[in-house]
């Protein structure tokens, strides 16, 4: 049974253009998981819109949309996505960060208006329902893919997942910064024997100590905690923006050393696990 990840927006923060930034692309995160015939999004960042381009000459879509928080860089994807246009497409969008008093329709509504943006989530001609859960609870997409969640490191809170179809499991824990020299034992325990983990790789450990109380880690964390973990496939996500083609290359080279097999995220990326 088909469980697959594509890559449609791989930075961090900011959408970044240019020649220095084509390999690997410039756009902010968004992921399209498939469980057989289950379709799981993840984050809605300005890759967004060509995966709802891609997706918009299929038959009505029903997907669940898994934000990891609501800063810009995840979310402002979102009116642009073409099948939320669609009468006959569902979507269920899904935020486990925000605070009580705080629930993401209101937060939608907020963000998508003037003087902002010129039309309100009210435009969406399809079924879009808002669930807000709370860090930590077990969520479904269908009878048989489970997708846990823990609490990530985070200015305003994100939201880990993972996600288990079919035997087999996947990671995405981006916008989550480490304590130096600490294995966070409760993230490494979430995250034990996964096929691959998607992990916030913003920074270098040498670039760190100017981002601390940022909220992101280093790809050398990420490879700390892949090996508590047992996890053999590290994914470096949410690339800085200025970081280039080229210095991703060279953490790619360094990476492989440390964890062979692992990967630096790129648009168009495909992992079959
Ligand atoms: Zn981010
Ligand atoms: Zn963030």
């Amino acid at each position: 049974m088909t469980f697959s990840v594509r890559f449609w927006g791989v930075r961090g923060s900011i959408a970044c253009s240019g020649p220095r930034t084509a390999r690997y692309g410039g756009n902010t995160s968004s992921l399209e998981v498939r469980c057989c015939d289950r379709t799981l999004l993840f984050d809605a960042g300005t890759g967004m819109r060509y995966l709802g381009n891609a997706m918009d000459g299929e038959a009505p879509v029903d997907a669940d949309v898994f934000l990891t928080h609501t800063h810009y860089d995840h979310v402002c994807g979102i009116p642009f996505f073409r099948p939320f246009f669609r009468p006959s497409n569902r979507f269920r969008l899904w935020a486990g960060h925000l605070g009580a008093g705080m629930t993401l329709r209101r937060v939608m509504d907020e963000f998508m208006v003037a003087p902002l943006f010129p039309v309100p989530p009210q435009v969406f001609r399809a079924t879009v329902d808002y669930r807000d859960f709370t860090c930590g609870k077990e969520l479904t997409s269908g009878p048989d893919v489970r997708v846990k969640t823990i609490a990530l490191n985070h200015p305003d809170g994100a939201t880990g997942y993972r996600v288990e179809f079919d035997g087999r499991s996947f990671c995405y824990l981006t916008d989550t910064e480490h304590v130096p020299g600490a294995i966070d034992r409760k993230l490494a325990k979430f995250m034990e024997g996964a096929d691959a983990v998607v992990y916030d790789s913003m920074y270098t450990d040498d670039e760190y100590p100017k981002y601390v109380g940022w909220g992101h880690s280093t790809w050398q964390e990420g490879v700390r905690l892949c090996k508590a973990a047992g996890v053999k496939k590290l994914v470096v996500f949410h690339h800085d923006p200025e970081h280039t083609d080229e210095m991703l290359d060279g953490i790619g080279r360094q990476v492989e050393k440390e964890l062979p097999g692992s990967v630096i995220a790129r648009e168009g990326l495909v992992l079959e696990l």
